[in-house]
């Protein structure tokens, strides 16, 4: 036998997730956003289960191409748009639309104009401070890129640094109306976190990253509340019990001491495939189907875990790190993260088992 531990995709979940999206949001196209191959899920994978999907947003030009060549004909954007005028002949032969938010952009389409129009977003810096023209600018730039006769279309484009908390989406909408004023021009404004909580901002294209995965953009709404379902579970099982005594250690610098006497579950998954290296004692995991928490550090290939609520538990017992049954936002939560950097870090080492095919 393998090492057993394994990521189940649940492709099932992918249409779920979606339609979550399409019922906020029933009168804008929803674009699945697949950046970071698919937030950790495959690429080709989640394409291939979302044919109904209205369009995909990437970043990584070559997996935009791959998606493309595999035969969807709907919009593909780029996110970050190009980053030298070399790759706008690839753009227009693959017909992927593109972010345009800087100057040095703009520059290159009016220098080095693509062989053909191509669907370009003007992104509107409203408060990320990340990438876009600033409110004063967005007018001019519009106008600059209109007379370059580079773009098929134009849409107008934000993106928000705070959908998902109690500052909300006011302060950045208000820039956004205020530099967009008179402009009748389609819009693009939401992520997963305004798509669910902010109606005013879905317009006419949103873009769902999160949610599509199941999990919650929010610190405070499960993603059970939010009728989202995981699209990811790893699992695998445990290597090895230890009965230690009173006073024992466990793992590298002997962070966690037995209170007592205990049995420890050694499972085969550590942070070389993707697992938290910061998850903390106290971390959920699933046991036989119960939760139990972690015991000592995460080392490269094994984490311990407490067995006192399983006493069936032994050599072979089903884990689940998380997905079914274990929301990742909670193990996210613990370890001081998100659900996205959990998904996005499982390692290439781990098989993917693709479940209901
Ligand atoms: C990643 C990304 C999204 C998706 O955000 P979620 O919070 O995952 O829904 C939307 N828009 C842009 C510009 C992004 O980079």
């Amino acid at each position: 036998m393998s090492r057993p531990i394994r990521a189940d995709i649940h492709l099932a979940a992918f249409g779920h997730n979606y339609r979550v999206a399409r019922e906020h949001a029933p009168k804008s196209r929803v674009l699945a956003v697949v950046k970071a191959n698919a937030y950790g899920h495959g690429l080709a994978r989640v394409a291939k289960a979302l044919p109904e999907a209205d369009g995909f947003a990437t970043l990584e030009l070559d997996g935009a191409v791959r998606l493309r060549d595999s035969g969807f004909a709907r919009e593909i954007l780029l996110l970050e748009g190009f980053f030298e005028a070399s790759e706008l002949s690839q753009l227009a032969a693959s017909r992927l639309a593109t972010s345009v938010h800087c100057e040095e952009q703009l520059r290159m389409l009016e220098v080095s104009p693509p062989p053909a129009p191509i669907d370009c977003y003007l992104k509107i810096n409203t408060g990320m401070n990340r990438l876009g023209f600033a409110p004063e600018v967005a007018k001019a730039a519009l106008e600059r890129l209109q007379a370059t006769r580079a773009a098929k279309s134009i849409t107008l484009m934000t993106h928000f640094a705070t959908a998902d908390g109690p500052e909300g989406v006011h302060e950045a909408m208000n820039r956004f109306e205020a530099a967009t004023r008179g402009i009748s021009l389609p819009r693009s404004l939401a992520n997963s976190a305004a798509i669910l909580a902010h109606p005013r901002t879905h317009a006419e294209t949103v873009r769902q990253g999160i949610s599509l995965y199941g999990a919650t953009p929010f610190a405070d709404r499960s993603a059970q509340e939010l009728g989202l379902l995981p699209a990811m579970t790893l699992r695998s099982r445990l290597i090895a019990v230890q009965d230690i005594g009173p006073g024992e250690h466990v793992g590298y610098g002997g962070t966690f001491f037995a209170p007592h006497a205990m049995r420890i579950g050694v499972v085969a998954c550590g942070y070389a495939d993707g697992y938290p290296r910061h998850a903390p004692n106290g971390t959920p995991v699933l046991v036989e189907g119960v939760r139990t928490v972690t015991a000592g550090r995460v080392s490269m290939d094994m984490i311990t875990v407490d067995l006192t609520p399983v006493p069936g538990a032994r050599l072979g017992s089903e884990v689940v790190l998380w997905g079914e049954g274990l929301p990742i936002d909670d193990v996210a939560a613990t370890a001081g993260t998100v659900g996205y950097e959990l998904m996005c870090a499982l390692a290439p080492r781990v098989p993917v088992v693709e479940i209901g095919v």
